[in-house]
């Protein structure tokens, strides 16, 4: 059954009753009563096809539980400098408990360096990480996998790295080199110097994508020229191949490039937008951090450990 979750009147306020109205606009919404959990902590249904609590109500008994999560912007806010960017309090001891019961395969996925994420996420039992955007796969065992792009496609990135670096001299934009693509960060400059560097790196940049084996990505904070063949929704497609039919899958994500993996995970689970602002998404629900996102983990970690 289809069951929509429209909130009580006067549970909201005004703005985001507006928003509500809106996103379920030409949708017929049953008002419900929240369930304790819903009302301690709202989260925002917007897909009509999920019944968040019936969700719920199936992980004690599915044969597998996969949660699959980006980590900046939706384990982690945003720092002007990407290696300060720890985990929300509370978050990193979440992710530890909920790995420690073995209960659920507990999935990084992000545009990072593996060996990056591990250093910000030091649990104890680490757990599996998918960096690069899917080029690079780090397991529990410590075990390292990796693919390369084309000889030709590497090539081109040092010369848009080389590039980069000429131009972004003086600009305060910082250029990260990973094993598939380069990105170009300029969180917290005034917009004046943003908009110089969007225009000269676009210059720089664009005709390299066009050959087809680079493309040109925006992110919150920056740009990417990253290679093709691999995104988000190939990781996410990877392991729910390892994972079978009765099992209980969600992904969280912040940004653009985390909708791949939306569309990747819908057919087989729910989708979950973590962002202090809503921004338009295909994803089924909508939840703000860190005090959702942690209420979202203790609940799933609850519920695991029933079965
Ligand atoms: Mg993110």
């Amino acid at each position: 059954m289809i069951q929509l979750l429209a909130p009580r009147p006067g549970l909201l306020s005004e703005a985001s009753s507006r928003f509500y109205r809106e996103s379920h606009k030409g949708l017929t919404c049953t008002t419900v009563e929240p369930c304790k959990w819903i009302r301690k902590s709202f989260m925002r249904i917007l897909s009509p096809r999920l019944d968040l609590t019936e969700f719920f109500h199936r992980i004690p008994a599915v044969k597998e539980r996969v949660l699959m999560l980006d980590y900046d912007g939706t384990l982690a806010p945003f720092q002007v400098r990407p290696e300060r960017a720890l985990p929300y309090p509370g978050v990193a001891n979440a992710l530890e408990e909920l790995v420690s019961d073995r209960g659920t395969r507990v999935v990084i996925v992000s545009g990072r360096r593996a060996e990056d994420l591990a250093s910000l996420l030091p649990l104890a039992k680490r757990p599996e990480i998918w960096g690069g955007h899917g080029w690079e796969r780090l397991l529990p065992s410590g075990e390292h996998r990796t693919q390369e792009p084309k000889p030709g496609t590497r090539q081109a990135l040092e010369q848009a790295a080389h590039s980069a670096q000429e131009f972004l001299v003086r600009s305060g934009a910082r250029v990260e080199r990973k094993p598939a693509s380069i990105a170009l960060h300029w969180r917290g400059l005034p917009a004046l110097a943003v908009a110089k560097i969007q225009q000269r790196v676009q210059a720089a940049w664009s005709p390299l994508a066009k050959a087809g084996e680079l493309e040109l990505l925006a992110f919150d904070g920056g740009i990417e020229l990253r290679a093709t063949g691999c995104n988000k929704q190939h990781a996410v497609k990877a392991v729910l191949s390892e994972t079978c039919g009765d099992s209980a899958v969600a992904y969280l994500g912040d940004d653009i490039t985390d909708e791949d993996a939306f569309a990747a995970i819908k057919p087989r689970g729910i989708a979950v937008l973590v962002r202090p602002e809503y921004r338009d998404t295909s994803a089924d629900v909508w939840i703000r951090p860190p005090r959702e996102l942690l209420s979202f983990i203790k609940r799933w970690r609850v519920k695991g450990r029933r079965a």
